[in-house]
């Protein structure tokens, strides 16, 4: 096709929606950002050998080329695996401290990401039930935080 070399070469940048600080604005898996967008958070999973990938992966490295991927939503609850409460933070996020980052284990898979701010400190408690939810930052940006269930 001649007029194909005359096209531009559209560019999906979802990811640049994504967080305070995108670092990843192409991925295979910028259907993330429209899951979020929709409120839903969600990762992979291979329907080959069933393992789920949070953050989602376009690939499973197990079935490799066999592997048939589809979207699973994180819904439900999840238990606190562990969390730190940050002072020090990277440049873009420095605003936001102090901070928590936490691990919650849903059992097939685990989900890395941020306690919501209006969470107080000293209501953690390992092995405590999160949820996990989309949050819309000032801004526009998209991100997900873990919230007491
Ligand atoms: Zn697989």
């Amino acid at each position: 096709m001649a007029d194909k070399k005359k096209k531009k070469r559209e560019i999906d940048d979802r990811f640049k929606k994504f967080g305070t600080v995108s670092f990843t604005a192409t991925t295979k898996v910028n259907d993330f950002i429209t899951h979020l967008e929709e409120g839903r958070v969600t990762g992979t999973r291979c329907q080959t050998c069933g393992t789920h990938y949070f953050p989602p992966r376009a690939d499973c490295y197990r079935c490799r080329g066999k592997a048939r991927m589809e979207w699973f939503t994180v819904e439900g609850k999840g238990k606190l695996l562990t969390y730190s409460v940050l002072q020090y933070a990277p440049v873009g996020f420095t605003e936001d401290l102090p901070y928590a980052i936490a691990v919650l284990d849903y059992g097939d898979y685990k989900v890395f990401g941020r306690i919501a701010p209006k969470v107080p400190f000293e209501e953690l408690k390992l092995g405590m039930e999160m949820t996990t939810r989309v949050n819309r930052l000032a801004g526009g940006q998209l991100n997900y935080v873990f919230e007491p269930a």
